[in-house]
């Protein structure tokens, strides 16, 4: 069974509930004011979306709790489930329950990984589980109830789930899960999640990124060792280059602001200007700047 993921419902404007939550803290207006300017249009969607991008920046997190989102979930195995309910904080589950839901003559949907199928071993997987499906049924036909036959079912069985998550959790749970370090379907359901809030708020989805994103913590904490092996961890840096920095900056190593640096700031005007080398700052004493200005 696949696995599917859809956005059944939602906070009904998104962008006017974080925007109101945030004002209501930045302003002397009361809520029902600021409510009212929204709604005559007073202030753009543009308004609120820079205002909303400039809060979250500053680490402002609480208003995404008053935004939430309803999934249905389907076609996800028990191994996924154990995971995802261990996630408790803004986040209300409903789960289909192996009580109450016997499988019909022993059939039980469940998913079979791709690491069995390349190593040619689903089929054994589908036999052993055609084996407890019958073991299954002949305890429910003996009276046993379905909450103690599903002792037998395995970790790879279907479950379904209808949840309601708030955005600051959302968040959270994707920083984790859409980590390469995460488990595969936990990291599809994840991605599923990210894919639905996009169809219907793009203006939201760019802040669903792993905690190491650019809109996120912007670096990435686990070892060393995992983030060499990440095929996304070259674009991101690791911790440890950032503690680097840090103590080059202590022992007094950084590369010292030259006469050079001055002169470009005086003379680029108006003008951004784009480096094409590493920032100065990051150069050690020992590394020969890079020329920034053509001295004709
Ligand atoms: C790659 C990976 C591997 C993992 N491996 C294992 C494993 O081997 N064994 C295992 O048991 N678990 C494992 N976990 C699960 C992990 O330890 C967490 O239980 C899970 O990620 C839920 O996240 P959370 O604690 O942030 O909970 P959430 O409910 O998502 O919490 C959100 C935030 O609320 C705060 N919070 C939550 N609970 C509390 C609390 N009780 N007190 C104070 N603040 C709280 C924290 O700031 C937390 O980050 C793994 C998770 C990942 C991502």
């Amino acid at each position: 069974m696949p696995i599917n993921v859809r956005l059944l419902d939602h906070t009904s404007d998104p962008t006017r509930s974080l925007y109101l939550a945030y004002r209501v803290a930045y302003s002397a207006l009361t809520p029902q004011q600021i409510a009212d300017r929204i709604a005559s249009e007073k202030i753009s969607r543009a308004e609120m979306e820079e205002f909303i991008e400039k809060r979250l920046q500053t680490g402002h997190a609480s208003p995404l709790e008053q935004v939430w989102f309803e999934f249905g979930i389907s076609g996800v195995s028990r191994a996924f489930s154990h995971q995802f309910v261990r996630h408790h904080v803004g986040i209300s589950f409903e789960q289909q329950s192996q009580r109450y839901v016997a499988f019909k003559k022993g059939e039980f949907p469940y998913t079979v990984p791709e690491t069995v199928k390349r190593a040619g071993m689903a089929n054994k997987m589908e036999e052993a589980f055609e084996r407890l499906g019958e073991l299954y049924q002949e305890m429910i036909d003996a009276g046993i109830p379905a909450e103690d036959a599903r002792f037998l079912v395995p970790n790879a069985a279907n479950t379904n789930f209808k949840v309601t998550v708030n955005f600051l959790e959302l968040l959270h749970i994707c920083d984790l899960r859409l980590c390469t370090r995460a488990q595969w379907e936990f990291r599809q359901v994840a991605s599923q999640m990210r894919a639905e809030i996009h169809r219907k708020f793009p203006e939201l989805a760019k802040y669903i990124q792993p905690k190491c994103g650019d809109k996120r913590w912007g670096y990435c904490d686990e070892s060393l060792e995992d983030w060499e092996k990440c095929p996304i961890g070259k674009k991101r840096p690791h911790k440890q280059q950032l503690f680097d920095l840090f103590e080059q900056y202590r022992r007094g190593q950084l590369a010292p602001m030259e006469e050079g640096d001055f002169a470009v700031i005086e003379e680029i005007g108006s003008s951004v200007v784009h480096a094409t080398q590493p920032p100065g700052f990051l150069k050690t004493q020992d590394e020969t700047p890079p020329s920034t200005r053509d001295e004709g």
